[in-house]
């Protein structure tokens, strides 16, 4: 079994994820999305940069990718002749390593190398960091060692990219002779961070003992869905639809690993044991405020209904302001370029009935300056109109974009007292009957439809590219369609907990 430092990455993201990727049909995976397409182009443009700006002079192995072998030996090759700079390396370790680790960890062993479980699986460890520089020292090589560069789109340096850089040193060291005393990240926009190997290694090493146990011994992870880590992950359909079959509790809003663990400990293991639950012992354990709401949400799924919640707005008509004119935010943007394309603004008029939807839209990304523009005269045209919209974002994006088009303090202040977070509103006043409380979760469950089906902020992010590169006006209507649909399904969210307030 090859362990490459990509499993171990997925293994410190999910160690379900490794697992499946090992053992299960990768035609069961999802569909690839353009989303993640995208982002690998876009890793793939920044190595590009950093060898242009930094590394011009490399040199590489020639084997295929899929011959790691030979890509190893190439590598081992390049490093003994003394190579300044190695891109796209191999670094093997097909041994003792491996072996000393499993016994480390009780895995029953055979008597002798290689290192196998019961069913034969050796275990081969193969990392291919960026790049490789020669420094000063001695190696058995001569007077010369290699340190590990991996180079990373993210824009901190995460604990994922840590551990790998400390296998990368692991791996080097067995190969060289000698430990590299630097490990380093090249992250966004070319911030360098170097790697603490002496406080990364020991994890390094139990997160490996850790994967080559659960992979060995055909462990299979339990399900637990966490929106912000499995939204991008390519087992999600599978993930999902077990977790839907078994009512697991990591479909309800609130319940994190830690308290899911509570939980299971209590002998709470699904949604409608959750709602059934004492609520006096389930306080005891994680706080009488997290169990009532927790509960409360149990309830509301396993009821289908949506519940006023006990510490709800007193005077909704305040908190959630009703005027003749009112106007609904939403924006597109592009995070690669720090670009906020679209300022979609629908305007309600209640006394005519009537609706109206500008789309602020920078065509191009230098018209933002534009696009700001015309949205603040719009809004201020209308000064006495809230601004609904359903996140911070709206309101940070107010802010940055005064600040760079130098829009007056007093002006960008006026525009934020009058802006209503609705998600904000809604999490504090409502327990409703969905997994997330996501703008497009509330609003379908209210019956509002997007015209499009299963378009996201994350396609649109890749429209938006797309009609840079081919001018197809098609791909700005759909954003637009897109952006309008949720500029109206705030106006119904705010329609129905008004009503659903007020009436409770
Ligand atoms: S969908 Fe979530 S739980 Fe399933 S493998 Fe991916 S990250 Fe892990």
């Amino acid at each position: 079994m090859l362990l490459t430092d990509a499993l171990l990455l997925d293994y410190k993201r999910c160690p379900r994820r490794a697992f499946l990727n090992v053992y299960k049909n990768s035609e069961e995976r999802d569909p690839e999305r353009d989303f993640l397409l995208k982002l690998r182009q876009e890793s793939h443009n920044h190595v590009v940069t950093v060898l242009a700006e930094f590394y011009p002079n490399y040199q590489k192995p020639q084997a295929s990718h899929q011959d790691w072998e030979a890509r190893a030996k190439e590598t081992e090759a390049l490093m003994q002749q003394g190579v300044e700079c190695i891109y796209q390396g191999a670094l093997l370790l097909s041994d003792f390593q491996a072996w000393d680790l499993l016994s480390q960890v009780g895995v029953p062993t055979p008597s002798d190398p290689p290192p196998v479980n019961d069913k034969g699986d050796r275990i081969i460890l193969l990392g291919t960091p960026h790049l490789l520089i020669k420094r000063p020292g001695i190696s058995k090589f001569g007077n010369w060692w290699y340190s590990p560069v991996s180079i990373q789109l993210g824009r901190r340096p995460k604990p994922e990219y840590k551990l790998v850089a400390a296998f990368y040193a692991q791996l080097l060291a067995t190969m060289q002779g000698v430990f590299p005393t630097t490990s380093e990240v090249v992250l966004r926009r070319q911030n360098r961070y170097t790697v603490d190997l002496l406080e990364w290694l020991p994890r390094m090493r139990e997160t490996l003992k850790d994967a080559v146990q659960m992979l060995l011994v055909r462990r299979e992870p339990e399900v637990f869905i966490s929106r912000q880590r499995c939204s991008l992950c390519h087992w999600y359909s599978h993930c999902y639809s077990l977790a839907q079959s078994q009512q697991h509790l990591s479909l309800v809003p609130g319940v994190t690993p830690n308290r899911y663990e509570y939980l299971q400990a209590m002998g709470v293991d699904s949604v409608a044991s959750l709602a059934d639950a004492c609520p006096i012992n389930l306080g005891e354990t994680m706080g009488r405020e997290v169990a009532a709401q927790l509960k409360q949400q149990a309830q509301a799924i396993v009821e289908q209904r949506a519940i006023r919640k006990f510490n709800g707005f007193l005077d909704i008509r305040k908190t959630i302001p009703t005027a003749e004119i009112e106007l609904y935010f939403d924006i597109e943007a592009e995070p690669e370029r720090n670009l906020d394309y679209l300022l979609g603004l629908l305007l309600v008029d209640r006394q005519t009935n009537s609706k109206h939807f500008y789309p602020f839209l920078a065509e191009k990304p230098e018209d933002e300056g534009l696009i700001w523009q015309q949205f603040l005269a719009v809004v201020s045209a209308y000064d006495n109109a809230p601004i609904f919209h359903f996140s911070e974002y709206e309101v940070e994006t107010i802010k940055r974009l005064a600040n760079l088009y130098k829009t007056p303090r007093d002006r960008m202040e006026s525009l934020i007292s009058r802006c209503v977070d609705l998600h904000k509103r809604t999490i504090s006043s409502v327990t409703f009957p969905v997994e997330s409380y996501s703008l497009k979760a509330l609003a379908n469950w209210i019956g509002f439809q997007w015209r499009d089906r299963g378009v996201s902020g994350d396609q649109c992010v890749c429209w938006y590219d797309r009609w840079l590169t081919t001018g197809d006006r098609t791909f700005l209507e759909a954003i637009l369609r897109y952006n309008e649909d949720d500029c109206r399904a705030t106006f119904h969210l705010k329609n129905w907990l008004v009503e659903f307030l007020v009436d409770g």
